[in-house]
């Protein structure tokens, strides 16, 4: 079966990485399902805006509102009970003596995407969509491309059957994200990803800017604000 005619099952959190997935999945596979985990997390706003962006992306292409098919949100309360780090207890982000940001969760995209197997697995789906990145990242060592192949070996060999882990950002910067957006859903899409996706570390929504909203501090923030300028002044 072609990848025309097969689903696939997006990482999806709100953001503007996975957003992008979700955009790039309904281009490519006959129908979409998405999954979004909760453990925690203080920025749950995230996942608010999901509902807001799947009706939004529907709009965005006629095509698109044929193949989104269900939402699956996996509870994962255990991710936090053994993670301490900004993003699941109060305390300020900084930069750890290994180089990586207290938001670190170790590990975290193998369980994800471990977890969107077995669904996968249960739902017949092959094809798996995540946001994972190497350009322009925060140095999670669990988003190389070099883990990324190694986890779907693993998977493939542990489930008796071909799981295929796509990464559409895997080389791009921030605005070359910006750009595959507008590709794949003109103005539209990249307003609506500007507009309701989330990517703050602090869950902060207050504050419109040009890119967005957040906090406009943090790491997070400050590579959507970079990527949004770069995008915009031609510098994808
Ligand atoms: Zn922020």
């Amino acid at each position: 079966m072609s990848e025309r005619d097969a689903t696939a099952l997006v990482l999806f959190s709100g953001g503007q990485d996975s957003t992008t997935c979700l955009a790039w999945a309904l281009d490519r596979f006959a129908r979409v399902e998405t999954i979004g985990f909760s453990y925690g997390q203080r920025h749950a706003i995230e996942l608010d805006c999901r509902a807001r962006l799947r009706e939004g992306i529907v709009k965005v292409r006629a095509d698109w509102a044929d193949k989104l098919g269900d939402e699956h949100t996996l509870d994962i309360p255990t991710l936090a009970a053994i993670s301490e780090t900004a993003l699941t207890r109060d305390v300020a982000i900084a930069m750890g003596d290994d180089g990586l940001p207290n938001t670190f969760v170790p590990g975290r995209n193998l369980v994800f995407l471990t977890f969107a197997a077995a669904l996968a697995y249960r739902r017949g789906i092959r094809h798996i969509v995540g946001g994972m990145c190497e350009t322009d990242y925060s140095g999670y060592p669990d988003c190389r491309d070099e883990t990324i192949k190694a986890l779907q070996n693993a998977l493939s060999l542990g489930m008796a059957r071909p799981i295929e882990l796509h990464t559409p950002l895997m080389w791009l910067t921030k605005a070359a994200t910006w750009q595959l957006a507008h590709d794949l859903g003109d103005r539209g899409l990249v307003d609506l990803i500007r507009d309701q996706s989330h990517t703050c570390y602090l869950g902060e929504r207050g504050a419109r800017h040009d890119w967005g909203y957040g906090c406009g501090q943090c790491p997070a923030c400050e590579l959507r604000a970079h990527g949004w300028h770069a995008y915009v002044g031609g510098g994808a």
